[in-house]
């Protein structure tokens, strides 16, 4: 089949690779229909990724048609039109079975094209472990778009606006408007944000913001208009959804008193150093983490079909799998208006 392959640093490119096989009972095999490259995706390609292999198929995010399945499996089908979440676990602990996957009681959770450990789902065919827990049916009235921002990025924005434990008629920051930022603008409000300020150097990006209804502003301008509009108390909550040591330090000084802090960016540096003095001055809650995507399904889903949410507004390109090497290049240099990338089989 044909597979994006990672060989080094900037360096991914479609190329031949093994079909997959059930290894377990409980597999299934997805013919691939269209992908998704995240975010954490270029951490990857910039060579700072989350394992040392080389030439393993990389993504996360994929919708599909179940082609083959295990003996164990149960539900799926061959011929069923599946969406995967970016979040595997074993589903067969308490815990999965209760959505929180990071929880597992197996310490299976896992996520595809990370190593060699489970291949990617840039490819034409994805073993999924699990299959009956580890898909979803694509949800009628649905568009395949649509469930394909339900594969990682709408419910991590999600994950990351829950974190930061939203209240109606919040001041609500977010930093970082990348796909994932700007879901978590229009989830800022879909919670009952009162005003989301939404952060970014790049002005192409603000605009999408501000065509949102939120206040767009460069990191220079925030503090300010901040403070002004908040009589000097600043936001209640923010998310940050880049992971860099600088955004984090900017998502920290826009909260005020009892600030909460959400970051769903992954961090690079390793060594993020908190002022604990301000974090102990403000009483700042600090949260962090990945999220268990199949939990928040249901009311995304609803949400998306009541008119509330429209994740896929945010794509932007949509490439066949062979230009894989393209729609890199174009995402990390965030060129043409490249925002969430899309490639189809
Ligand atoms: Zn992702
Ligand atoms: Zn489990």
């Amino acid at each position: 089949m044909k597979a994006l392959l990672y060989r080094g640093p900037r360096d991914i490119a479609c190329e031949t690779f093994d079909d997959p096989k059930i290894a377990d009972d409980r597999d299934a095999i997805v013919r691939m229909t269209r992908c998704g490259i995240c975010g954490s995706d270029l951490h990857i390609y910039h060579g700072q990724g989350f394992s040392p292999d080389l030439g393993f198929c990389v993504g996360h995010e994929a919708v599909g048609e179940v082609v083959e399945v295990g003996k164990g499996v149960r539900r799926l089908k061959v011929g069923e039109k599946v969406m995967l979440s970016a979040a595997v676990g074993c589903g067969a602990c308490e815990r999965c079975l209760a959505g929180d996957i990071v929880q597992c009681r197996n310490n299976l959770m896992q996520c595809y094209g990370l190593s060699h450990r489970l291949e990617g789902c840039q490819a034409e065919f994805i073993r999924v472990p699990a299959g009956d827990f580890n898909t979803a049916p694509i949800p009628d009235g649905l568009t395949a778009d649509q469930a394909l921002m339900l594969t990682d990025n709408l419910p991590t924005a999600w994950f990351g606006l829950k974190g930061a434990r939203i209240e109606p008629g919040d001041n609500v920051v977010v930093v970082g408007l990348g796909p994932i930022g700007l879901m978590g603008v229009e989830g800022a409000f879909a919670m009952g944000a009162a005003t989301v300020f939404a952060v970014d150097l790049v002005a192409e990006r603000r605009a999408i913001a501000h065509a949102l209804g939120a206040v767009a502003l460069h990191p220079d301008d925030a503090p300010g208009v901040i403070a002004e509009a908040t009589q000097g108390r600043m936001a209640e909550a923010a998310l940050e959804a880049v992971g860099a040591d600088a955004t984090i330090n900017i998502a920290i000084s826009l909260v005020g008193r009892q600030g909460r802090v959400s970051v769903i960016g992954v961090n690079q540096t390793r060594k993020f150093e908190l002022d604990m003095a301000v974090a102990f001055m403000k009483g700042l809650s600090f949260t962090i983490g990945t999220c268990s995507v199949q939990r928040y399904w249901p009311e995304l889903i609803s949400l998306i079909r009541g008119g509330r949410l429209h994740p896929e507004r945010f794509i932007t390109h949509v490439l066949p799998l062979s230009e894989g090497d393209k729609a890199y290049r174009l995402f990390d240099a965030r060129e043409k208006g490249a925002l969430k990338m899309v490639m189809t089989a």
